[in-house]
């Protein structure tokens, strides 16, 4: 039985996408404008947990993903488990030596154009959507075209040329800069940066969340239904599928999985083994001193963090920690970079407790977008790593597109789950 009744006749929802992260909700935005009938479930409010919690920017130029060759060269500094780029969990490491000999071979010369090709398509599509869903959705006042500011205190004009000469390839802009430069950007910061490289096309939000809660107020606006319960199971279901609720049960043809870093748990009964790990990371907003304002993004490339201006104030996000998704919190890493910000842009104490998520990411750093391969009408829509609120409605649209039958806009090939399942 269909949980939508029409006139008191139940008939069969078309789509239920399982979380109402950025990717659900865009998922689910997306099939609704394709006209099928469609119910997101999330037991939170949408965009409540990692969507909510990023540094807001939509990046045009993050095609080359953590594991890309100059990692072995950062390897060593990692491995005494103290920098503020990357932590470690020893034990998590030990039980989990596939996900890491995996990530670390993706790590090369060869695997990288491949990857950068592959994601350069999928974000080309995505920030397309986003500035089109963000002004339909009312929500056009939260975003910024300033760009987004990589900046190096040392004379690293080197790494900034290569990463510039990465982006050029793609016909991605990007400004290299000098102090002065810098500070004729950002005149409010402490001029601690010698070399910036201003990534052009790039645009940010003043609150991820609340962009996420705007496109699925579109979504519900568009007729699509939103229900607010704990997804137990996933179970198959005749032509279709039954989802087990914490207050019922619903049947849909098609089930998308968008739980982010959750998306593995609800496939393991499935019989589906997900290699993914969770780089988790931190962030604290503070009140920001009106007369010392960002603005835009800045990441501090040695420094390892980034600042973000928000809503409520400056939200500066901690690099990787490595560890299980439901580990305790370690608040260190947080703690020294917020110290070493304070040294770059005057801020005043902070708004609201630390707050703690996951990076939900695959051993070659690529999503899975796609059909589940043992199973007919189960999709899968997770794994946006360090780039979902970015990625997050192309994922969406190119699952939609997938179920009725048309071409996404972007090639799918690479994120197939097959390649994994
Ligand atoms: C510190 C940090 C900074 C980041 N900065 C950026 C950035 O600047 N730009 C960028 O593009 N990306 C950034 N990211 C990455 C981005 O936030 C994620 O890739 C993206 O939000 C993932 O979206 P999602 O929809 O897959 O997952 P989520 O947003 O986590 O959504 C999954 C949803 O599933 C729901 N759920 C899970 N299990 C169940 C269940 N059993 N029943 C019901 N509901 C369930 C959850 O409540 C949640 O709402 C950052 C991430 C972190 C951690």
């Amino acid at each position: 039985m269909g949980m939508m009744s029409d006139g008191g006749t139940d008939r069969q929802t078309d789509v239920i996408v399982l979380g109402a992260g950025i990717v659900g909700v865009s998922a689910a935005y997306a099939a609704r404008q394709r006209g099928m009938s469609v119910v997101l479930v999330d037991r939170r409010e949408p965009g409540s947990e990692t969507s909510y919690g990023n540094a807001g920017i939509l990046s045009s130029g993050s095609i080359s993903p953590l594991n890309n060759p100059s990692l072995w060269n950062a390897l060593p500094k990692y491995l005494g488990n103290r920098h503020a780029a990357l932590r470690w969990n020893p034990a998590w490491v030990f039980r989990n030596p596939g996900w890491v000999i995996r990530f670390l071979a993706n790590a090369t010369e060869a695997n990288l154009r491949p990857r950068a090709t592959a994601l350069h398509g999928l974000i080309g599509a995505s920030l397309k959507l986003h500035r089109e869903w963000i002004v339909k959705a009312n929500a056009g006042h939260r975003i910024r075209e300033t760009g987004w500011l990589k900046a190096w205190r040392t004379d690293a004009i080197e790494s900034a040329r290569a990463e510039q000469a990465l982006l050029t390839e793609f016909g991605i802009h990007s400004e290299l800069l000098d102090r002065q430069g810098i500070s004729a950007l950002e005149p409010d910061i402490v001029p601690v940066y010698k070399v910036g490289l201003l990534h052009t096309q790039t645009a940010s939000v003043d609150s991820p969340g609340a962009v996420v809660k705007a496109y699925a107020r579109m979504f519900a606006g568009s007729g699509g239904e939103i229900r607010q319960s704990d997804i137990k199971a996933i179970v198959p279901d005749g032509e279709g599928w039954r989802v087990m609720l914490a207050d019922g049960a619903i049947s849909a043809r098609h089930v998308v999985v968008a739980l982010g870093p959750w998306s593995a748990d609800l496939l393991r009964p499935l019989g589906y083994r997900v290699p993914m790990a969770f780089e988790r990371g931190y962030h604290r907003e503070f009140k920001p001193n009106p007369a010392r304002s960002l603005q835009r993004p800045i990441h501090d490339a040695e420094g390892s963090f980034l600042m973000t201006p928000m809503e409520q104030g400056i939200r500066v996000t901690s690099g990787v920690e490595l560890t299980a998704r439901d580990a305790p919190s370690s608040f260190a890493q947080l703690d020294e970079v917020v110290a070493v910000a304070r040294g770059v842009v005057e801020f005043g104490e902070a708004v609201g407790e630390p707050w703690r998520g996951a990076r939900p990411t695959l051993p070659d750093s690529l999503p899975m977008i796609g059909p589940a391969p043992g199973h007919s009408g189960l999709w899968l829509a997770f794994g946006n790593q360090h780039i979902g609120f970015t990625t997050g409605p192309a994922t969406g649209a190119a699952i939609a597109a997938m179920i009725g039958g048309a071409r996404p806009a972007f090639d799918v090939g690479p994120f197939s789950p097959s390649r994994y399942l």
